[in-house]
């Protein structure tokens, strides 16, 4: 999970550095990452192991040169989740507008759909839904939809909750809003949630480098710190001893 890909030092912590993800893409490329949609996991079964989904939330306008031009360059993909009120606006949950919080035009977000990369909904207005009721919250997800449906001129079948926060009600109108995949922000490989409507996703920060997002997809988690890392490799060598490898 990506946000923005400013050009300067991120304002927030989810977004990272356009020189730094660039790294990154230079990363999966040289490892042989194979990259599809979002969407695309619902056929597992046809890809190689070593497959990667790239997801950006929000839809920030800095990702168009700096992430989506890269990976068409690259010949990779992405997929987007886009909040619908603020198409080419600002992140009004963002605080004051900068440059970092100017949103995608629409546009630009036509333009990545016919370039081969998959739009997806991120709600209307970016609300936690768990304070929303299942009404509020079928209304943020079916509006959305239909809104991004008239713009690319295609089916929306993801979707990805704000903050990832979610409820029951949320699952359930997620459901009824007729997505087939939607992911959360609890970290994960794919195989290891079976509700294709809680889809584990792992976070990319600020300062996570080329070495810290392979690490990160490694062991499908957010945390990779030497801690951790010093239990794995200790835990391996243990193993290893015991004759278990
Ligand atoms: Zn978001």
């Amino acid at each position: 999970m990506y946000h923005g890909t400013p050009n300067d030092d991120p304002v927030s912590k989810y977004s990272i550095r356009a020189n730094l993800f660039n790294d990154h893409l230079q990363y999966l490329k040289k490892n042989n990452w194979n990259t599809i949609l979002f969407k695309e996991l619902n056929n597992l079964s046809k890809y190689p192991e070593k497959t990667v989904v790239l997801t950006f939330d929000d839809g920030y306008a800095d990702n168009f040169e700096s992430a989506f031009l890269p990976l068409v360059k690259h010949n990779m993909k992405a997929t987007w989740f886009i909040t619908t009120d603020s198409i080419g606006k600002h992140a009004h949950w963002m605080g004051t507008p900068t440059l970092q919080t100017q949103m995608l035009t629409a546009e630009q977000i036509i333009n990545m759909k016919n370039a081969g990369m998959e739009i997806g909904s991120h709600t209307c207005s970016h609300p936690d839904l768990t304070k929303l009721n299942y009404q509020q919250q079928k209304n943020e997800m079916i509006r959305s939809k239909k809104i991004l449906e008239s713009l690319i001129s295609c089916k929306i079948s993801s979707f990805a909750y704000p903050y990832g926060r979610q409820n029951n009600d949320s699952i359930r109108a997620v459901k009824y809003s007729d997505y087939q995949l939607a992911c959360t922000v609890n970290p994960g490989d794919f195989n290891s949630e079976k509700n294709p409507l809680l889809v584990k996703r792992i976070t990319i920060f600020a300062t996570d480098s080329a070495a810290t997002m392979a690490r990160k997809l490694a062991f499908a988690d957010n945390d990779v710190g030497w801690k951790k890392m010093t239990g794995y490799y200790y835990q391996r060598v243990k193993d290893k001893l015991a004759g278990k490898l």
